[in-house]
């Protein structure tokens, strides 16, 4: 008898941190009451904490999938879409029909308006945790049942550099390049001297073979970016990421156009249909879907679509536990178009001690996850940090 669906379960978990992710608060800026911030360059509300929402499938056998959802703000947000919209009409389906599933779910709420957003958010969890547990049915890997492992290793970049000074932060960079690490990522909303002082000290550290790139963070008008890109590509920039507000698809065609350092947008996306002008409009040449936002088939999906518009695929990693990097590069490692991954060193080591899993990050490379499904499970005292609204 096959194995159907028996129970779905969300977990909004809070996992601490000594420094908020990207660096020290500004002064005169203090979390409120529900542990969250503004930055004020980019104007975006961050938690103090590292915050997720873990789901768990359990089948009528007893087999368990795991999956991570993009709900650093508005977590029981995202955990309630699975518990109370979602999940109960996954009961009684089979896991292997994942695709399927996710397909069904997005229909659920599209006349209504919801085609993004946290909607979307609670089903990429749902979809991570059923491509595990269809892996876990048959033992294997998700990277083979999405086609093959073309290599369990995978190039990364160094992304953020929280320490509180250029001095500090050049030094830390120059630091990754003697672990290894062959590129380098500095964001803006915390380039307090300017992004061109900032680029100039990190070149300088990590001399000419490096690469550097830069997450404008948004910021900019597009005249504006094209200025500044080409001020920070006098130090040889090797990428430009978000130069423009994420509603702005003309200004990210202009940009794009008008620079001659590769464009990269899509963190903020979820779907292809989000992702399909920006492909005819040539916005970008690199994509950044992010999986906890998109699931496993989205992101299969909207990556081969970038294939068809000869962009490259760099998967934005975000602040999660690690289950939904383990994802991530499950995907990443079935795709010709994917030639760096994100590696957030200031969440991603931190939080491995949660995970059972043999993933890690040596001398430049994430080292690709074995076992069946996305090679990643929580410990059980994940569970201690399941956390109130
Ligand atoms: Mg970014």
């Amino acid at each position: 008898m096959p194995e159907i669906i028996d129970r779905v379960e969300a977990f909004p978990i809070r996992v601490p941190r000594d420094v908020p992710y990207l660096g020290a608060l500004e002064d005169g800026v203090s979390a409120n009451s529900k542990g969250y911030f503004i930055r004020s360059r980019n104007k975006t509300i961050y938690p103090v904490n590292d915050q997720s929402v873990v789901v768990k499938i359990t089948t009528s056998g007893g087999a368990i999938g795991w999956g991570e959802c993009f709900a650093s703000v508005g977590t029981h947000a995202v955990a309630h879409l699975i518990t109370d919209v979602v999940g109960p009409f996954l009961l009684g389906r089979d896991p292997a029909d994942v695709s399927v599933i996710y397909e069904d779910m997005y229909d659920m709420m599209r006349v209504r308006g919801f085609f993004g957003g946290f909607y979307v958010d609670a089903l990429a969890g749902i979809d991570i945790a059923l491509w595990d547990l269809k892996g876990k049915l048959v033992n294997q890997s998700v990277a083979k049942l999405l086609g093959g492992i073309r290599s369990d290793q995978l190039a990364c970049y160094v992304s953020g550099l929280p320490q509180p000074t250029i001095k500090e932060r050049a030094d830390f960079a120059r630091d990754c390049v003697d672990q290894g690490f062959r590129a380098i990522k500095f964001a803006a909303a915390v380039s307090f001297e300017g992004e061109v002082a900032e680029m100039r000290a990190l070149r300088d550290a990590v001399g000419p073979d490096v690469q550097i790139l830069c997450d404008l963070h948004w910021q900019y008008t597009a005249p504006e970016a094209i200025k500044k890109i080409n001020a920070l590509d006098i130090y040889d920039l090797a990428l430009a990421e978000a130069p423009v507000k994420p509603e702005d698809l003309e200004g990210q065609a202009q940009v794009s156009a008008g620079v001659a350092v590769p464009i990269a947008i899509g963190e903020e996306l979820r779907t292809r249909y989000e992702f399909r002008s920006r492909f005819v409009n040539r916005c970008m040449s690199v994509i950044q879907p992010d999986v906890a936002h998109t699931g496993i088939t989205e992101f299969m999906n909207i990556s081969r679509m970038a294939a068809g518009f000869h962009c490259q695929v760099m998967p934005h990693a975000t602040i999660g536990l690690g289950l939904q990097q383990a994802a991530s590069l499950q995907c990443a490692a079935n795709l010709g178009n994917s030639p760096l991954q994100e590696y957030q060193h200031s969440v991603f080591n931190k939080n491995l001690a949660y995970i059972n899993t043999d993933m890690k990050v040596e001398a430049g490379y994430f080292h690709l996850p074995t076992g069946p499904g996305i090679g990643a499970e929580p410990r059980p005292e994940v569970f201690d940090m399941v956390f109130d609204a």
